[in-house]
């Protein structure tokens, strides 16, 4: 493939990028290859499902039945979205996980909406989508949450679900986090069906650990069960300066995304869906030469 033809293949998404920084071969079976995951994770589905439970908390249900929201959610995505024919990877027993993901999301959602800093900030877009150009090539994603708080200060968040905590020295280089805030200055977000520029500069962009909302089930040195897991901002600012510098990491990263040749990073491994697709690859054949010796294999009963 060219570069111009990988160009017209791929989708610039923030969720290209974030798949070629976590792993360009990845980033190849997904994007280039249009392969798709052989399973999805129950943590992945549950994260989506508390997105869309926050979205609608913030468009009029703020007094919603937490449980019934996220069950509603939840169901959505195993069910009808457009990911519902991959399998998920559930550990057991299924019924036993989905009430614990529902028990998990409960205890998430009441604590989130307990802080007043949520309660007085005003969300002014919520899951909006978004497009950019960046040096004549176009990039487009999803915002989780723009607010205004009470302080007046406008700030961009990211909510994450993973269970592990974000590093605070990790947010100032966060690519997504850069493209979301650039997106705010120079791009354009779907509101109400109709494309507007916000022509803004956020006062702060950062992370908002879901999971910080978790509670102690049993004491640890500093905290009492029941106890929060802590703060859940973390947070960084971009400047003008910062932005107009962010076009040149993002010419740096799309020239080498072009490039026909992949480096797997297998510190991703222990997580990756496309298993399946990579344990079969070997980079020193050419494509046709290893599509014969996987034939051959199949033959064989060695696949
Ligand atoms: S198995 Fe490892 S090297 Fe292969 S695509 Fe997944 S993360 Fe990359």
């Amino acid at each position: 493939m060219t570069k111009q033809e990988i160009l017209e293949t791929i989708e610039l998404r923030q969720s290209t990028l974030k798949t070629w920084l976590s792993c360009p071969l990845m980033y190849k079976f997904r994007h280039i290859d249009k392969l798709e995951p052989a399973f999805r994770y129950p943590g992945t589905v549950h994260g989506s499902a508390l997105h869309l439970v926050l979205s609608w908390l913030h468009e009029g249900l703020w007094n919603g039945d937490l449980r019934s929201l996220y069950t509603k959610a939840l169901n959505y995505y195993l069910y009808e979205s457009e990911e519902e024919h991959i399998p998920v990877r559930w550990g057991g027993d299924v019924e036993k996980e989905i009430e614990a993901l529902k028990v998990n999301a409960v205890e998430i959602l009441e604590n989130y909406r307990s802080k007043e800093y949520n309660q007085n900030a005003i969300v002014l877009f919520s899951e909006v989508q978004f497009s950019v150009k960046i040096l004549g090539n176009r990039f487009s994603g999803t915002i989780d949450q723009v607010r205004k708080n009470p302080d007046g200060t406008i700030e961009l968040l990211d909510f994450k679900s993973s269970k592990m905590r974000p590093n605070q020295y990790a947010i100032p280089n966060d690519i997504q986090l850069t493209l979301y805030a650039y997106a705010c200055k120079f791009g354009e977000l779907l509101v109400d069906g109709i494309w507007v520029k916000p022509n803004m500069l956020v006062d702060s962009v950062g992370i908002y650990f879901l999971r910080a909302h978790e509670v102690y089930k049993r004491k640890v040195p500093g905290k009492e069960v029941g106890d929060e897991k802590g703060d859940p901002f973390f947070r960084t600012s971009k400047t003008i300066h910062d932005l107009r510098a962010f076009r040149t990491e993002i010419r740096h990263q799309l020239s080498a995304m072009v490039k026909p040749w992949y480096y797997p990073n297998t510190a991703s491994c222990a997580f990756c869906s496309y298993t399946a697709h990579c344990i079969g690859r070997n980079d020193k054949l050419p494509t046709d030469q290893a599509e014969e010796a996987q034939e051959l294999l199949a033959q064989l009963n060695m696949t």
